[in-house]
C-alpha cells in the first residue's frame, strides 16, 4: 500500500470541493435572500424545491444509473452545510431527503423499488422519514403504528406518526410499523408509502419555534393498503434500518448545525467589522469582542472537525457510530452558543427580525432534538465508550494502543 501520509479532516476532494463552490453560490444567490420570507411565511417556497431538484442536490448519492449524481456522502454533508449557511429550513429539506430517505432505499429497497423511485427521488419527489409518534420520540420502538399482512399479501397499515420533516412536501413516505407486535421492536418493518394512498392523511402542520419554512406534520394512517412490493427491506428488520439510517443522519444535522454555526458568525462580522461603530472604533475591534469572535471560530473549527471526521469514518467504512453522536451533540451546541452571541454582538439589530440574526438563533434550538436529543447522543457516547475501556482494561498487558489512540490511517480509505 502506498504510504500517502494522512491530509487534514476537513480538506476535500476536487468533486467534493466543486460540489461546496456551487452549493455556495446557488445558497448566496438563491436560498438566502428568500430565507427571512419564508421563515415569516412558515412555508417553503416551491421554487427552491425545484431548483434543488436542477441542482441535483435531491439526488447526491443516488447511483448515476438511476438518475443521480452518484457522489459520495461527504458531498453530502458539504452540500447540508452550505445551505445551512444560507438557511437551515432548507438544509434539512435536502438532509432528510438525502441522508435518511434516499439511502433507505438505496440501502434496502428492493430492486424493484429501486427503479420505482430513485429517479424520481433525484428529480422531482420529496420524501419524508416517518418514525416518531405522539408515544415514542426517544424511545422510537416504542411505536404504536400497526402494519398487518392482509390474504391477498398486501398490508394494512393503522396509525400516527408525529413531527415529520418535509410532510408537506413529500410524495414519497418511509413508515415504520409493528408487523409484529408480539415480537416486540423486532416487529418493527418499514414500508414505502405514497402520498395519494387512500387512508394516509396529513392532519396538523406545526407551528414552531425554528426552522419554520420546513413543514413538520402529524400524519395519520387509517387502513393504509399498500402492496407487498412495498415492502422496505426484511419484515422485523426495520428498527435495525432506524438505527443505521439514523446513525448516519446524524452526521448530516451536525453538517446543518455547522454550517448554521458558521452562517451566524458570518453575519456578524460582517456587521461588527464593516458597518457598525461606537466610541469612535469598529464595535468588533474592542479585545472584549474580538476574544469572543476568536472563540467562537474556535469553537465552529473542532464541531467542523468532528463533522468531517464522522463522515470520513463512514465512507472508509470504519465504526462511526461514537463520531456521529459526538459531532451532532457538539455541532449543535456550538450552533446555539455562536448564534446567541452573535445576536449580542450585533445588539440591537441582532435582536430585531429585520436581518437574520435571531432567525439562525432559533433555528438552532432544533439540533439538540430532532434525529436523538443531545442526551440521547451522551447516553450513545458513554455506552460506546464504557465498552471500549471495558474490553481495553480487561485485556491482558500487551494488548495495544490506548482505544483512543488505536486508529490507524488507511490509505485507500480516502482516495475518492
Ligand atoms: C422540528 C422537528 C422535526 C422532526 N422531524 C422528524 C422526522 O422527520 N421524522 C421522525 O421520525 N421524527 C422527527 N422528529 C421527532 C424527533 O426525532 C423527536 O422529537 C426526538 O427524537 C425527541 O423525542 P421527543 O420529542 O418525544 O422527546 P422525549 O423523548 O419525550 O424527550 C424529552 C426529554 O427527555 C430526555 N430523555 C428521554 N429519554 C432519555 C434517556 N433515556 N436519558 C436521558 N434523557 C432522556 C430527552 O433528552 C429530552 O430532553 C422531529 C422533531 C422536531 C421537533
Amino acid at each position: 500500500m502506498a504510504d500517502i501520509p494522512p491530509t487534514p479532516i476537513t480538506h476535500l476532494s476536487e468533486i467534493e470541493a466543486a460540489m461546496a463552490e456551487s452549493v455556495s453560490k446557488f445558497a448566496n444567490e438563491v436560498v438566502l435572500p428568500r430565507a427571512r420570507d419564508m421563515d415569516e411565511a412558515e412555508s417553503m417556497d416551491p421554487a427552491i424545491v425545484r431548483q434543488l431538484f436542477e441542482q441535483g442536490l435531491m439526488g447526491i448519492e443516488i447511483p448515476e444509473e438511476y438518475g443521480g449524481a452518484g457522489m459520495n456522502f461527504t458531498s453530502a454533508i458539504v452540500g447540508i452545510e452550505e445551505l445551512a449557511r444560507a438557511d437551515p429550513s432548507v438544509s434539512v429539506l435536502v438532509d432528510v431527503h438525502n441522508t435518511l430517505c434516499n439511502t433507505a432505499i438505496i440501502k434496502y429497497g428492493s430492486e424493484a423499488l429501486r427503479r420505482k423511485w430513485l429517479p424520481k427521488l433525484a428529480t422531482d419527489t420529496v420524501a419524508s422519514f416517518c418514525l416518531s409518534e405522539p408515544v415514542s420520540g426517544s424511545d422510537a420502538f416504542a411505536l404504536a403504528t400497526r402494519a398487518e399482512e392482509t390474504p391477498d399479501g398486501s398490508f394494512k397499515i393503522n396509525g400516527g406518526k408525529m413531527w415529520i420533516t418535509n410532510s408537506s412536501e413529500a410524495d414519497l413516505f418511509i413508515v415504520f410499523a409493528n408487523l409484529d407486535p408480539a415480537k416486540g421492536y423486532r416487529g418493527i418493518t418499514a414500508f414505502v408509502v405514497g402520498k395519494d394512498t387512500p387512508g394516509f392523511a396529513i392532519a396538523k402542520k406545526e407551528k414552531k419555534l425554528g426552522i419554520r419554512a420546513s413543514s413538520t406534520c402529524v400524519l395519520t394512517f387509517d387502513d393504509v393498503v399498500v402492496p407487498n412490493e412495498n415492502l422496505l427491506g426484511e419484515r422485523g428488520h426495520g428498527y435495525r434500518y432506524a438505527i443505521s439510517l439514523l446513525n448516519e443522519g446524524r452526521i448530516g444535522i451536525a453538517a446543518q448545525m455547522t454550517g448554521l454555526a458558521l452562517g451566524a458568525f458570518e453575519n456578524a462580522v460582517k456587521y461588527v467589522w464593516n458597518d457598525r461603530k461606537q466610541f469612535g472604533s469598529l464595535v468588533g475591534e474592542f479585545q472584549g469582542m474580538q476574544h469572543q469572535i476568536a472563540q467562537s471560530w474556535t469553537e465552529i473549527a473542532a464541531a467542523r472537525a468532528l463533522v468531517y471526521n464522522a463522515a470520513r469514518k463512514k465512507e472508509a467504512g470504519e465504526d462511526f457510530v461514537k463520531d456521529a453522536a459526538m459531532a451532532k451533540l457538539y455541532s449543535s451546541q456550538v450552533a446555539g452558543r455562536v448564534s446567541g452571541l452573535a445576536i449580542e454582538w450585533m445588539g440591537g439589530m441582532g435582536f430585531v427580525r429585520e436581518g437574520l440574526a435571531e432567525k439562525y438563533w432559533r433555528d438552532s434550538k432544533i439540533g439538540a432534538i430532532y434525529e436523538g436529543t443531545s442526551n440521547i447522543q451522551l447516553n450513545t457516547i458513554a455506552k460506546l465508550l464504557q465498552k471500549e475501556y471495558t474490553t481495553w482494561l480487561q485485556c491482558l498487558r500487551g494488548c495495544g494502543a490506548r482505544p483512543l489512540l488505536a486508529v490507524k490511517h488507511k490509505a485507500e480509505a480516502i482516495t475518492e
